[in-house]
Parts: structure tokens; sequence; C-alpha cells
């Protein structure tokens, strides 16, 4: 039995008539770009990530390199991040002028270690951008209270964290600002690219809302410059179908995640992923660790199990980034889980059956190559 790494199509096809729908009325209305569409998902989203404002943006890259910029960063400033996001978290870094430092990652939750932040900060720090990867937040109480006494933002990188809580809380709402991506893979996903912030600070909201429209207050009167990172109506209909679901996929998510640590956790070899006690997850990506990373995964795409790696080069160690100096061994363990990871199917329409079948070719890909 074959079992793809992603399968949207499942996800989808009940949601059909729904989709069809609200196509069609923003068709009608013609509000394409902003507009209606949008602004009720902004409330929508708003409301489910327990934050008074939510702003709308054209990808979760957009987001980020908004945030920043409403935030007065710039030349001359530091934004620590970890060097085990997607490439886009260090680049809206270095699109607003600023330098990314990085700092590693916890050995178990892969999240910002604080103790290295502590570590990082300089009078040039302004802010800290701590990324929830794979859909579990950072210990953010930490990271919080050094960013307080240091008088620095703090972002979060929630693009893989929809719906996850830390302690109570939920991921994007803990810092200045949360900035999601709704790339047709995430845990929300459109049909296409878009992107949100969202915060409970008025000022940073009204500041994000007119640099996302060219930098205008009012139609044809420009303040600011900004740029168009405009939500597509489209993409506000068909989110805010979907945000209705996302509880329950994500409860879906967990379910399998369970499921996959108690067939795997007799194999030998493979680590599987620590749901902290803090944490909700939601799963984004389940990813295990093993050795002889290559080999298990030419054998698991020979029996037809679709796997990945998150992310195979650190940040800190691609080639875009060679003028800032770091070298292979500057972060052990963001670079080990480079070289370890391996990401299994997961979705929320994943079967009991796909999930056995994956453990059970991974045991024997396993086996094989012992
Ligand atoms: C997906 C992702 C982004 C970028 O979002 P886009 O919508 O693709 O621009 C940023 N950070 C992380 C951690 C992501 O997973």
């Amino acid at each position: 039995m074959k079992v793809p790494f992603l399968d949207l199509h499942a996800h989808h096809e009940p949601l059909r008539q729904q989709f069809d729908e609200v196509i069609h009325h923003v068709i009608e209305s013609g509000a394409f770009a902003g507009g209606p569409f949008v602004d009720r998902f902004e409330e929508d989203f708003a409301a489910y990530c327990e934050c008074a404002h939510a702003i709308g943006v054209g990808s979760g890259t957009e987001a980020l390199w908004l945030c920043l910029l409403a935030l007065g960063i710039g030349a001359g400033d530091e934004v620590i991040t970890v060097p085990n996001s997607f490439m886009a978290t260090a680049e809206a870094i270095s699109y607003c002028g600023a330098r990314p430092v990085f700092v590693d990652v916890d050995e178990c939750t892969y999240t910002m270690n604080p103790e290295a932040l502590a570590d990082a900060i300089t009078p040039k720090t302004k802010a800290i951008i701590p990324v929830h990867i794979f859909g579990q937040p950072a210990d953010m109480d930490p990271i919080l209270a050094l960013a307080q006494e240091h008088g620095l933002h703090v972002i979060e990188d929630a693009c893989q964290a929809h719906g996850a809580r830390y302690k109570e809380r939920r991921a994007g709402s803990m810092g200045i600002a949360g900035c999601f991506s709704f790339y047709p893979g995430k845990n929300l996903g459109a049909f296409g690219e878009a992107g949100a912030i969202v915060t409970n600070n008025p000022d940073l909201n009204e500041k994000i809302r007119v640099l996302r429209d060219h930098g205008q207050f009012r139609k044809y009167h420009h303040s600011k410059i900004g740029w168009n990172c405009r939500m597509d109506g489209i993409q506000g209909g068909i989110l805010r179908v979907k945000l209705k679901m996302l509880e329950n996929k994500n409860q879906n998510r967990r379910a399998h995640a369970a499921h996959y640590n108690r067939a795997l956790v007799q194999i030998p070899g493979v680590l599987t992923p620590l749901h902290a006690s803090y944490a909700q997850h939601v799963y984004h990506i389940y990813a295990i660790r093993v050795k002889e990373r290559e080999r298990i995964m030419e054998r698991l795409t020979q029996k037809q199990i679709g796997c990945a790696v998150h992310y195979p080069i650190p940040i800190h160690l691609q080639e875009a980034y060679r003028s800032l100096g770091y070298e292979k061994g500057s972060f052990p363990v963001a670079e080990r889980c480079a070289r370890e990871f391996i990401s299994l199917p997961m979705y929320p329409e994943l079967t009991s059956e796909q999930v056995k079948q994956v453990a059970s070719c991974l045991n024997e890909a396993i086996s094989e190559i012992d």
C-alpha cells in the first residue's frame, strides 16, 4: 500500500461544495484583492488565535518581513532566531536590512534554547524570533523574560503552528506579534499563497495595515513607502471555510502522532518526537531521527512511503548566508538534527492502516540495512 507524504485531495474533497460557493461569491462581488472576504477571515482568525487583531497578507514570508519593518528594525540591527527553520525566517530579517543572528536549539524539542539565547544578546539586538518548529511552541516563558529584561521584541514564527498552545496560550499570541503562513501544505492552507500577522498591539496593527497596502492610510494618500502585500479575496474566503475545521484536524494529527509513537518506540535506532509537557503540539510535521538517514529514506521510497527532510541544510550553512561567517560546528544540535531527521506522512486524513503501513515499512527498512 502506497502512503503519500501529503494528501491535499483527501483534505479538500469533502469541502468541495463550500469552496465552490465561496469562490462563486467572490466572483460575484468582485472583491479579489483584500476586501470583505479578507476582513471576515481576519476577524475569525484573530478570535481563533485569542488576539485582538489579525492582518491578512500575501505569505508567511511577508508576515515576518512587514512585522519587522513596522517595528522599525533595519540596518545595523540584529535579530536572533534559530538555524533549523525554513529559509524565510532569516530572509525576512535580511530583507529589512538587519542581520540574522542564530542560536542553537534544544536537543529534545528542536526549538530555541533559552540559554543560548541569553549568550547571543548584544547591544545591537532588537528582536527575537523563536520558531514553533513542526507545530510545537518554543519554551516561551524564559524567552519572554529575557526579552523583557533587555527591552527586545519577540515575534513568533508560528508558520507551522496554527492552533498550537504553550501552557494556556495560543501560538502567535505571546510575543508582540505572531506570523502565520497559509501555504497550501500548512495546517491551515489556502488555494495558493497567503499569510497573516496576529497582535494585541493596536499601534502595530495600524502600522502593518498601512505598510501592506503601499503605505496608504486613505486611498491615494501615502504616509509611508510600503509594498503590495494584500491577501487575495479568494484566499480569505477559502481560509474562513477551512478555519472552522482546524481544531478537529489538529486533533486528528495528534492522534496519528500518538499512534506513530506507539508503533515506532519498539524499533531500535528510531528517536520519536518529544511532546513537551507545556505544549499542545499540532504536528505540522512528524519528524523522527535516525542514523543512516539516506539509506533508510531510499528504502522507504522503494516501499512507496512518502518522506521528506525538514530541513537538510541549516540556514547558517546555506550558501546565501556564507557572508555571515558561520562554520560547520557552530550549532551542533541543529546540524545533527539536519543530518538525522526524516519527516513521515502526516495529515489529518491519514488512516490507521496507513500509519501501521508506514511503521512496518520503516521497521523493514531499518532491519534491511543492519
Ligand atoms: C512556511 C514557513 C514560512 C514561510 O511562509 P510562506 O507562506 O511560504 O512565505 C516561514 N517560516 C516557517 C517556519 C515556515 O514553515
